[in-house]
């Protein structure tokens, strides 16, 4: 059993995947090919906004965001505790300093009440200048937006949203992807919509911010990449992945979506009573990057993954720890704020496999397994 059945995908996808691909290599257009420019519309029309900037990979999408907005050395921008690296390396990366915010424990995602005493904290201390929030919508449910769009507001920050792996998901009505002032999403293999490779994207509706991201992914390009007007990247979307992204985005509409959700709901259902399940608030839908359980100590989940791996179920734990946990941000202020929720959650948290093709048998013997060791059936 696969965590991610990426080889069923293949198997599904086969014949429309090996064309296109096939059509990259006989066209040699290996960078800015019109798969580019494509798919960029596909997925500006899919998330429902205006620009969509294809770009190497999900941290670099994050990266790209930040330096349109100029943010550097001297700046605070504000990032959940409990993400995967990049969210807060990115601000790091362009010199300026990530501030943790506390998550929720139903959701998993950025606490405003943790997020608005750190924005004061930041305010009162006057060392750095608060300029964004980096939202997370972790494990594919988007984050709280009417709510720190309000805190955005008083405070007159931008809203960046780090939707690697909500993409495809929805609050109130409107989809991942244009719920910031810019937006990111990664292809990296085991998102939601993933490529064969690395890959990545910005979703804006600001037209001067996409135009200045077209050109920091070129080398900071001018008229053409020999006229550079400004210290970039490089940092583009290949050809190929472009062509495996088109492919991939039709299934994703077609049915992955519904799928994937159907067996998120199967989890739910099974095993709601006896642990902690992912809430899903009214309003929201989710892309299920993962599905991840909540066990009642860190001694159950680790029975409980054992138990798991004994029986060929792999399973993984997002995440070991909190990002102010990590050695290289262990000199970051907390202002005052001690992250309870995510130093609890890393112990207790089990990512069990999901995805659009995960069979009806394997699931129920996940879910009987589980069962088992937590003594539901007892
Ligand atoms: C995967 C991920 C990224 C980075 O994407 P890459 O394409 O791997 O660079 C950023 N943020 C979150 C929350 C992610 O899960």
């Amino acid at each position: 059993m696969q965590f991610r059945d990426l080889k069923s995908q293949y198997r599904a996808l086969k014949k429309e995947m090996d064309a296109a691909i096939e059509q990259v290599l006989d066209s040699s257009d290996y960078i800015a090919g019109d798969q580019i420019d494509e798919l960029e519309q596909e997925l500006a029309a899919y998330v429902g906004v205006k620009h969509c900037v294809t770009c190497g990979n999900g941290t670099d999408a994050l990266t790209l965001a930040l330096k349109a907005w100029g943010v550097g050395a001297g700046d605070a921008v504000f990032v959940p505790d409990h993400t995967f690296f990049s969210s807060a390396e990115s601000v790091a990366f362009v010199g300026a300093t990530p501030v943790f915010a506390d998550v929720y424990e139903d959701t998993f995602n950025l606490d405003v009440e943790s997020l608005e005493r750190v924005i004061r904290a930041v305010l009162d201390e006057g060392r750095l200048t608060p300029r964004a929030i980096v939202a997370v919508d972790l494990f594919g449910l988007p984050a709280d937006y009417e709510r720190i769009r309000e805190i955005a507001d008083r405070y007159h920050l931008y809203i960046l949203e780090d939707s690697a792996q909500g993409f495809g998901s929805t609050y109130h009505g409107k989809r991942a992807g244009s719920l910031g002032d810019i937006s990111t999403t990664s292809f990296f293999p085991a998102k939601p919509l993933g490529c064969y490779g690395d890959g990545g994207a910005v979703f804006t509706d600001n037209g001067e911010w996409a135009a200045l991201i077209r050109s920091l992914r070129v080398h900071g390009k001018g008229s053409d990449k020999y006229d550079n007007v400004r210290i970039g990247m490089n940092s583009r979307l290949d050809t190929i992945q472009a062509a495996v992204v088109q492919v991939k985005l039709k299934a994703f509409q077609e049915y992955e979506l519904r799928n994937v959700n159907a067996v998120a709901a199967r989890y739910t259902e099974g095993l709601g009573d006896c642990v902690k399940v992912p809430r899903i608030p009214e309003g929201y839908t989710s892309s299920w990057a993962s599905y991840n359980i909540l066990l009642k100590n860190e001694e159950e989940r680790d029975q409980v993954r054992a138990h798991l791996k004994e029986n060929g179920v792999p399973t993984m734990i997002y995440y070991p720890k909190g990002l102010h946990q990590q050695a290289v941000f262990s000199g970051c202020c907390l202002y005052g704020e001690r992250l309870p929720v995510t130093t609890d959650i890393c112990r207790r948290t089990l990512a069990i496999p999901v995805s659009p093709y995960l069979s009806a048998e394997d699931q129920q013997r996940i879910i009987r397994l589980i069962r088992e060791k937590t003594g539901a059936d007892a």
